[in-house]
């Protein structure tokens, strides 16, 4: 398994906000002390202004500049455009790897399935996953799927994907629930599959195996994987009903699918993240 992360990812914060540096922080040391899951650790290189003009307008790169918080809860640093680029090119890494036949996971904040390809938002600053999806296409990738587990829909990657030819987006999640969106499918290649709050296992692993189903029938060559842990029954921003056992098995499923695939870490706020993360990527990894 490649690991991609930068430590310096860690280094902006606003007290109090969910979204801190511990979740890297504590994931970091929980896979460096196991020794279940081979790791090879890789630093990612800052993605450049062509990848991320695929997904986003340049106004969009512009604003990252203006010392002016993004919405109630999406804050603006010194350093955002300088971190969203090292996330969004961990996946550009992530997305490597897979095409060399290696699993990956990009373990970096900020996220990035909320922002839009003119907004930032719920987090998120650069689409890290679109990036990594429209550089596939532009590069010879001719059908790649996104699987969006995150507990909250992944808006911005659908409004940067939608109806774009060899791309198919599938995204599960509670809803209602922010943003809001989600509740059907939309287009002709964004797949909603929503969860009523407070679900049960079963029914949370139903939405699942749907999507997966609608995953396998695309029969991508590629699968890029927005993997967020806030469907997790203890996590604070959410009502799911997930345990490590059911991100393990997910992990497994995608891996059953049999094409190269790379996860980029979205969401997952509770203290139990390093060990979903862990499990998940056990899954993954077919332990
Ligand atoms: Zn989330």
């Amino acid at each position: 398994m490649k690991i991609i992360c930068d430590e310096s990812c860690t280094s902006y914060h606003n007290p109090g906000h969910p979204e801190r540096p511990l979740r890297i922080a504590d994931t970091l040391a929980l896979l460096r002390r196991q020794t279940e899951l081979p790791i090879e650790w890789l630093v990612p290189e800052p993605v450049s202004d062509e990848a991320i003009l695929r997904a986003h307008l340049p106004e969009h790169i512009a604003r990252l500049r203006v010392p002016r918080n993004f919405d109630a809860d999406t804050f603006h640093f010194p350093d955002v455009e300088k971190m969203a680029r090292n996330a969004a090119g961990a996946g550009l890494l992530a997305l490597e790897c897979a095409r060399k036949g290696e699993a990956a996971f990009s373990l970096m904040r900020p996220p990035g399935h909320h922002a839009t390809r003119t907004e930032s938002m719920g987090f998120c600053y650069l689409s890290n996953i679109a990036i990594a999806a429209l550089h596939a296409l532009a590069t010879g990738t001719n059908r790649i799927a996104v699987f969006d587990f995150d507990v909250h829909n992944g808006n911005g990657t659908e409004d940067i994907l939608l109806n774009q030819p060899g791309a198919a987006f599938f995204s599960v999640h509670e809803h209602p629930c922010y943003p809001g969106t989600g509740a059907a499918h939309v287009g002709d290649n964004c797949f909603n599959f929503p969860v009523r709050p407070f679900a049960t296992r079963e029914e949370y692993r139903d939405a699942l195996s749907r999507a997966l189903d609608g995953l396998r029938t695309f029969r991508p060559e590629i699968i890029g994987v927005s993997a967020g842990f806030d469907a997790y029954a203890h996590d604070p921003l959410a009502n799911s009903p997930l345990e490590a056992e059911d991100f393990h098995w997910l992990g497994g499923e995608l891996r059953e699918v049999r094409v190269p695939m790379f996860s980029l870490l979205e969401g997952g706020y509770s203290h139990d993240l390093p060990e979903l993360i862990l499990a998940y990527l056990k899954g993954v990894d077919g332990k």
